[in-house]
This record gives C-alpha cells, sequence and structure tokens, in this order.
C-alpha cells in the first residue's frame, strides 16, 4: 500500500461537508495526500477523485471503524491530523435535556476525538514532524444558554487537545486548536435534525464564515516550519463578539 507519490499524509475526519471537506481540498493544493474519512462515502469519495486523495469508511462512534481506519492511515505514514468530525445535536436548557443527544455529542466530539489521537499517535510520532489540528469551538471557551450539552462536550475535546501539549512536549508533534465561531455549513441542520427554516436563522441577518474560511486557517497552521506551533487560533465573524452575542441586520 503507497501513497500516489511522496507528498506528507494528512488525514481529516468529518472530511464529508463543511470545514472537513474544505479542509481537505485546502490541504491538497498545499501539497498534502489527504486521507478523508466520514461516514457518508459518496461524497469523501468524490473529493477524494478531484483532490487525488483516498477516502475511507470512518464512524468515530464505532471502535471497530476507526481500527480498520487507523491500520490502513498509520501504514500510509500519517503527518498531519485533523481532528474535525464532530458537532451539535439540539439545543435545549438543561432541565429539558435529552440524555440520547447528550450521548451522541459526547462519543462523537470527545471519545471520537480521542480514538483518531490515540489511534494515529504512533505514526505522527514516527513522521518525526507531526501535528494534530482538533476543531473545537466558541463552545469550548464559554457556556451559552441552552448549549450545555454541546459546550460540555466541546469543553472537553479542547482539554484532550490541550492537556497533550504537555504530554507530548519534547516529541516531534505540534498542537493546533482551532476554536471557530458561527460557520455556515451543515451543522446547524444536524442541530436542528434537518429543519432547515430553523437552522436558517441561526446565519440571519449576518455574515458567518465559511468553511473555507476555517480550512484557509487550518492550512496556514499546518504550513509553518516545525518549530512554530500555533497553539489555539479563535476566528469569529465581525458580526459575533461571543457564543452568545451577535449584531444582526433587518
Ligand atoms: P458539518 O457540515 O455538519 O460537518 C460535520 C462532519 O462531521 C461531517 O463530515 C460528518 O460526516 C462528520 N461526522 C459526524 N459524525 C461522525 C461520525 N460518527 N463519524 C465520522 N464523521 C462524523 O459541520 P461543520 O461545521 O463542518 O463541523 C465540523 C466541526 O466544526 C465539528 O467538530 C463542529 O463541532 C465544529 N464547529 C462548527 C462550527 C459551525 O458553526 N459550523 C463552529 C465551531 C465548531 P458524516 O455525516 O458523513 O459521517
Amino acid at each position: 500500500m503507497t501513497t500516489s507519490n511522496d507528498r506528507p499524509v494528512a488525514v481529516v475526519t468529518g472530511a464529508s461537508s463543511g470545514i472537513g471537506a474544505a479542509t481537505a481540498r485546502q490541504l491538497a493544493n498545499q501539497g498534502f495526500h489527504v486521507v478523508l474519512g466520514a461516514r457518508r462515502t459518496e461524497l469523501t469519495e468524490k473529493i477524494a477523485a478531484e483532490i487525488d486523495g483516498t477516502a475511507l469508511p470512518l464512524d468515530v462512534t464505532d471502535r471497530d471503524s476507526v481500527r480498520g481506519f487507523v491500520d490502513y492511515t498509520a501504514e500510509l505514514g500519517a503527518r498531519l491530523l485533523v481532528n474535525n468530525a464532530g458537532g451539535a445535536k439540539g439545543l435545549a436548557p438543561v432541565a429539558d435535556a435529552d440524555e440520547e443527544q447528550w450521548r451522541w455529542m459526547w462519543e462523537t466530539n470527545v471519545i471520537g476525538t480521542l480514538r483518531l489521537t490515540k489511534g494515529l499517535l504512533p505514526a505522527l510520532v514516527e513522521s518525526g514532524d507531526g501535528h494534530i489540528i482538533t476543531v473545537t469551538s466558541v463552545a469550548a471557551l464559554e457556556p451559552y444558554d441552552n448549549g450545555a450539552g454541546y459546550t460540555g462536550a466541546k469543553h472537553a475535546q479542547a482539554m484532550l487537545h490541550r492537556t497533550l501539549r504537555g504530554e507530548l512536549l519534547g516529541q516531534p508533534i505540534r498542537l493546533t486548536e482551532i476554536a471557530p465561531g458561527l460557520v455556515e455549513t451543515e451543522f446547524s441542520l444536524v442541530r436542528f435534525d434537518g429543519d432547515a427554516a430553523k437552522a436558517d436563522q441561526v446565519y440571519a441577518g449576518l455574515t458567518p464564515l465559511t468553511a473555507r474560511d476555517v480550512a484557509e486557517v487550518i492550512g496556514f497552521a499546518a504550513s509553518r516550519p516545525p518549530h512554530v506551533n500555533l497553539d489555539t487560533i479563535v476566528l469569529k465573524p465581525r458580526d459575533q463578539a461571543s457564543a452568545s452575542r451577535a449584531h444582526r441586520r433587518q
């Protein structure tokens, strides 16, 4: 099993849509052989064909799926891992919390990131210039009303990532946390279970970030020389001041 040439290998989880898909394209433009992981392989296969990458099935909540994905990818010699798969389900006060939604958010954002990171760590160290980029959120920086399931999961995912910065000190691995604010992707559609009108309201009256805006920042972090570690990058639309405060035009 080999890559199609000698390009360094970047692994992007959740690469079938939104930030992950844009990141796969961005990194391919920067010379990486990109391995795209997601459940909707019909989407990742199309992108992989466009960018001469590799699409593999991946469900981060399924241990066997992660094992197969990691085994294949580690053998290719991964140098960059972008932990991007994740999302939110629901927007409800703690008093009305839905345990299944909380479990989904925890398993996808937190345990998923743990599994991929643990699985690919040996290959990343072995590369001699490894890099783990984790897409958390402004929800990993502060609470907001009705968002505790998501903010809790994103805080936990961020703690996992930030802890590695100390634990891996002295190893050839960089760690970058990307914390975006409002980005218009399938995120809100997933959060509101396919309700497009509700999803549209999230971005109404303001100019949100695009997936490409975030991907370009990820590409910038990935293209610094090996001794430069961009620790945390928070990016928000100009119209957004915090997780719960945005300016909306009529
Ligand atoms: P998106 O368009 O919904 O993309 C989410 C991606 O995660 C999809 O590719 C999806 O692929 C994948 N995914 C979900 N569950 C998965 C699973 N069990 N196994 C493997 N892949 C899974 O949303 P996005 O905005 O690009 O989200 C990307 C990341 O950015 C997430 O971690 C999200 O929390 C974070 N984020 C988003 C925003 C925002 O405003 N959009 C802001 C801050 C942070 P499949 O469904 O094909 O598996």
